[in-house]
């Protein structure tokens, strides 16, 4: 937002995935809408000005230190997802041509809020189970 950090992208998948889940929520005040882009291909500029956290076990997220727009979500543990970042997609100069592939945590969206289209939508449970992650846990606080 401030342009104190920006960045270029190669690689940007023509199409984007949305996060119900309750930390997605509450980061963005909504739902995280983003791309999945190879890390390898993104280049920052202002990159001193990126805040990181590690938000839970297995990620961490990035915002702009000067304006706090959020940056990106990244898996930090090894595995399919470590080496892809998830950028929000309003970040993208131009999303034309990019379409909605599917919403995660389904179950957990924000009951008034509706994405039209043929796309996947999977609950919390199917989620986990697609990541082999067990569901011994059953707080609505213990999202991505
Ligand atoms: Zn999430």
């Amino acid at each position: 937002m401030c342009g104190a950090v920006r960045f270029t992208a190669r690689d940007v998948p023509a199409t984007y995935g949305i996060c119900h889940c309750e930390m997605c929520r509450r980061w963005t005040g909504v739902a995280l809408v983003a791309a999945t882009v190879p890390q390898a291909g993104v280049s920052w500029e202002g990159a001193e000005h990126i805040a990181r956290l590690q938000s839970s076990d297995w990620a961490e997220r990035a915002w702009c230190k000067s304006c706090g727009t959020g940056l990106y979500y990244h898996v930090t543990t090894p595995g399919p997802m470590s080496g892809n970042i998830e950028i929000p997609i309003g970040l993208f100069d131009t999303t034309e041509g990019m379409a909605l592939s599917g919403e995660i945590y389904i179950d957990h969206k924000i009951p008034s809020l509706g994405f039209t289209g043929n796309h996947s939508r999977l609950t919390r449970k199917e989620v986990l189970k697609q990541f082999g992650i067990a569901d011994d846990f059953d707080t609505p606080d213990d999202g991505e």
